[in-house]
C-alpha cells in the first residue's frame, strides 16, 4: 500500500485528494492523508449567503477555455450547476481619468481583432491607434531572454497600450504588474503568435480564420451556487478518516527513503508527498531537507489582495453602468484595483431588486491596504465609489475578505526557476509540488496541477513541479 501526504486543503490539494480517492476506489493499492491547517477546506474559495445574495469571498468563476475546473465539477456530478457568464452583457471599462471608457469591442488582451471599435476608441491616443495600424507589418524580433509584459507590449503597441491595458488588466487578475511579470510565464501563447507571424494582429486574424465559431461558449464559468460547491463536493466524496482540518504541518523530513510528516504533536511515515500550499509555505516545511530548493521556493513572490462586497437596493441596480465593470489606472491615483457589477456578471447571484459589487484592493501595487481595519477598507472603497460612479446610498451589507499572500506572481524568469526547482528535488524521496505558485493561478490551472501530482505518484513517481 503506497501512503501519500497532502499537504494543504484548497483546490489544488482537493483535487489530488480526489484523484486518489478515484484511484483507490478503482482498486489501487494508494491510501492519503489530507492535512490543512486551517478549520476548513476550499483555502481561498469561500462563498457566503447574505440576504439572498450569493457572495464570493475569493475566485468567483473561471475560464472557459481551460477544462481542468469544469472536468472536475462534471465528474462529481455538477454539470447541471455549472452557468456561463451572461456575455450579452459583457463590457469592461477602464478608469481613466475619472471617466469609465469602455474596453473597445474585439480587443483579445492588447490585439485588436476589430479595427473599427479601436480605432474610434477615446481609451488611446491617435499616437497609439498608429501603432496599432504599424503593428500589422511587424516582423519577428523575438527577446532570446524572457522579458516582462511590459517590455513585450511597448514592442508591439507602444508605452500607452501597457499603461491603459496591460498594467491594469495583469493587476486585475493577478494583483501583478506588467513591469514585473514574466512573457514566458503568464501569456506564452502571445509569444508562440510573435514567433510565427511577428504581427500578433495577423496571427491573431489568422487563427480566427481557422476556428469554427463557437460564440455559444460563455467567456467565464462558474457554479449556480457559488464556487464553495465544489469545495463541498469533493470533500463529501473523500474518506472522512483521511482528512484533518487544523493541522499544519511543522516540518516534513526525508526518512527511509519516504517522508516523515510531523503535523501537532504527532509524525506519521509517508512513501510520498505531495505539497499542495502556497509556493512560500512548502518553502518553510522544505528548509531542512533542502535549504536550496527551500530557497528558490521561498524566491516566489506573491501579493495579498482583499475583496470588499456591498450589496444595494433596485435604485442603485437601475443607475449602475451596464457591464462586467471597470479596471483602474495606476494613474487614477486609487486604492481600487477593479470593481465587478456581480449582478450583472452571473446570474444567481443577486435577486432582481439587488445590485451586488465586488471590489479589489491590494495586489502589489497597494500591499499597505492590508493593515488597515475592515472598516476603514469599507470606507476607501465607498469614498471611490462615490468618486466614480456617484454612489452614495447606504449598503444593505458588506463584507470584507483579506487574503494575505495569497497570489502568485510569475516574474521574469519563473520558467527557468521552475527548472531549478524540478532539479533540486530529484535528489529527495518522492515529491509533488501542485497549486497556485508554478504553471497558472487560476483555479482550472490548479485543479490540473492537483491531478497531474497525484497521477504522477501513483504512477512512475515523476518529481516535476506541476
Ligand atoms: C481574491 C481572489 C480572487 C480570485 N479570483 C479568481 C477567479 O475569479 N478565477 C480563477 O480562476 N482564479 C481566481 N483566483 C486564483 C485562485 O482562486 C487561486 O489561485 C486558487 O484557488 C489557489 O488554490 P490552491 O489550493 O493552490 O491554494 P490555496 O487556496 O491558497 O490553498 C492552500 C491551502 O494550504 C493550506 N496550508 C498552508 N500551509 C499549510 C501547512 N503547513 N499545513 C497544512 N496546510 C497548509 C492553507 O491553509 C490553504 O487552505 C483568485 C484568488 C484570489 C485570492
Amino acid at each position: 500500500m503506497k501512503r501519500i501526504a497532502i499537504i494543504g486543503g484548497g483546490i489544488s490539494g482537493l483535487a489530488a485528494a480526489h484523484t486518489l480517492e478515484e484511484h483507490r476506489r478503482t482498486g489501487a493499492p494508494v491510501e492519503y492523508v489530507l492535512f490543512e491547517s486551517s478549520q476548513r477546506f476550499g483555502g481561498v474559495i469561500v462563498t457566503e449567503r447574505v440576504e439572498n445574495c450569493l457572495v464570493e469571498a475569493g475566485p468567483d468563476s473561471f475560464l472557459t477555455e481551460k477544462p481542468w475546473a469544469a472536468d472536475l465539477c462534471r465528474k462529481l456530478g455538477l454539470a447541471d450547476q455549472l452557468i456561463g457568464s451572461n456575455d450579452a452583457q459583457r463590457k469592461t471599462y477602464i478608469l481613466v481619468n475619472n471617466k469609465l471608457v469602455a474596453i473597445p469591442d474585439g480587443l483579445m488582451f492588447m490585439v485588436p481583432t476589430k479595427m473599427m471599435p479601436t480605432l474610434l476608441s477615446p481609451l488611446f491616443s491617435f499616437r497609439t491607434k498608429l501603432k496599432m495600424a504599424r503593428e500589422w507589418f511587424h516582423t519577428s524580433n523575438q527577446a532570446n531572454a524572457d522579458e516582462t509584459v511590459a517590455l513585450f507590449v511597448e514592442r508591439h503597441y507602444g508605452t500607452e497600450m501597457v499603461e491603459r491595458l496591460a498594467d491594469p488588466l495583469l493587476s486585475g487578475i493577478y494583483g501583478g504588474e506588467a513591469s514585473q511579470l514574466s512573457m514566458r510565464a503568464v501569456l506564452p501563447r502571445f509569444l508562440e503568435m510573435e514567433a510565427q507571424y511577428g504581427s500578433l494582429s495577423r496571427a491573431m486574424m489568422s487563427a480566427r480564420a481557422k476556428t469554427v465559431p463557437n460564440s455559444a461558449r460563455p467567456l467565464f464559468t462558474s457554479l449556480k451556487d457559488g464556487m464553495q460547491v465544489i469545495v463541498d463536493s469533493v470533500v463529501a466524496r473523500l474518506s472522512p478518516s483521511a482528512l484533518h482540518l487544523n493541522r499544519p504541518v511543522q516540518s516534513i523530513h526525508p526518512q527511509e527513503g519516504g517522508w516523515l510528516v510531523s503535523a501537532g504533536d504527532e509524525s506519521y511515515h509517508f512513501d510520498a508527498v505531495i505539497m499542495a500550499t502556497p509556493a512560500h509555505a512548502a518553502a518553510k516545511l522544505l528548509q531542512d531537507a533542502n535549504p536550496d530548493l527551500s530557497a528558490e521556493l521561498r524566491a516566489i513572490p506573491y501579493s495579498s489582495s482583499v475583496t470588499v462586497s456591498l450589496a444595494y437596493d433596485q435604485n442603485v441596480r437601475a443607475a449602475l453602468p451596464r457591464g462586467f465593470g471597470f479596471l483602474v489606472l495606476r494613474t487614477e491615483g486609487k486604492r481600487l484595483l477593479a470593481v465587478t457589477l456581480v449582478h450583472n456578471k452571473f446570474s444567481h447571484r443577486a435577486p432582481a431588486d439587488r445590485a451586488l459589487i465586488r471590489c479589489f484592493l491590494g495586489g502589489s501595487r497597494d500591499q499597505r491596504i492590508l493593515q488597515s481595519s475592515d472598516e476603514e477598507m469599507v470606507r476607501i472603497v465607498r469614498e471611490e465609489l462615490k468618486q466614480i460612479l456617484a454612489l452614495d446610498a447606504e449598503p444593505l451589507f458588506t463584507r470584507v475578505y483579506k487574503w494575505n499572500t495569497a497570489m502568485a506572481q510569475y516574474t521574469v524568469g519563473h520558467l527557468e526557476r521552475l527548472e531549478r526547482i524540478q532539479h533540486l528535488s530529484q535528489g529527495l524521496p518522492a515529491l509533488a509540488l501542485a497549486g497556485n505558485g508554478y504553471r497558472g493561478i487560476g483555479v482550472p490551472d490548479c485543479v490540473r496541477s492537483g491531478v497531474e501530482a497525484a497521477t504522477a505518484l501513483t504512477g512512475n513517481y515523476s518529481r516535476n513541479p506541476q
